[in-house]
């Protein structure tokens, strides 16, 4: 079977974004309302001769009451059992949230290797200052993206090849 890479984070960071972009096909839904995502959608992957299935899930919520959005979460966490490597999206609108940290250590519980993406960061160049902030989550190095563009995900791949 192909190495499963999931996509997992906060709704509306821009998990479903970065994998239309990754895949180069428009397979899942993206929405500016938070949570569109319902189910975990996957496709087919390569990255230097190396295929693997990319699997986008619905945004972890941490803390709710909410039927849907505990769903989603167990949509989550179900990927994140199957991955074989996790990319975490987050904002770096947004800095690190509260929701940003309880993701990130259900990750580190999980065991499962984890490549951090700070996504939005579109302009070219220098990383921006906040980019250093994530650090914090103690999960590696933060690697600066734009789904939206596609800067920086050629290194962000790399890393996740790294540890296929
Ligand atoms: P998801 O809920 O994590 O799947 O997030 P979506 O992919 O649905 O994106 C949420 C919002 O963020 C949408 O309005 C996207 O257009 C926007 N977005 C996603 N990636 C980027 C990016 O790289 N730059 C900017 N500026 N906006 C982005
Ligand atoms: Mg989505």
């Amino acid at each position: 079977a192909l190495p499963v890479v999931a996509v997992v984070g906060r709704p509306n960071v821009g998990k479903s974004t970065l994998f239309n972009k990754l895949i180069g096909q428009r397979l899942s839904i993206v929405e500016d309302t938070p949570g569109v995502t319902r189910d975990r959608i996957y496709a087919k992957g390569e990255w230097r001769n190396r295929s693997f299935m990319l699997v986008d899930t619905g945004g972890i919520e941490t803390v709710t009451d909410d039927v849907i959005l505990k769903q989603m979460r167990r949509q989550a966490e179900l990927a994140i059992e199957r991955a074989d490597v996790i990319v975490l999206v987050t904002d770096v609108r947004c800095g690190v949230t509260a929701d940003d940290s309880a993701v990130a250590s259900m990750l580190q519980k999980s065991g499962k290797p984890v490549v951090l993406a700070v996504n939005k960061c579109d302009s070219i160049g220098e990383p921006p200052m906040e980019l250093y902030e994530f650090y914090n989550l103690g999960i590696g190095d933060p690697f600066p993206i734009s789904a939206a563009h596609g800067h920086g995900t050629g290194d962000m791949l790399d890393a996740v090849y790294d540890l296929l």
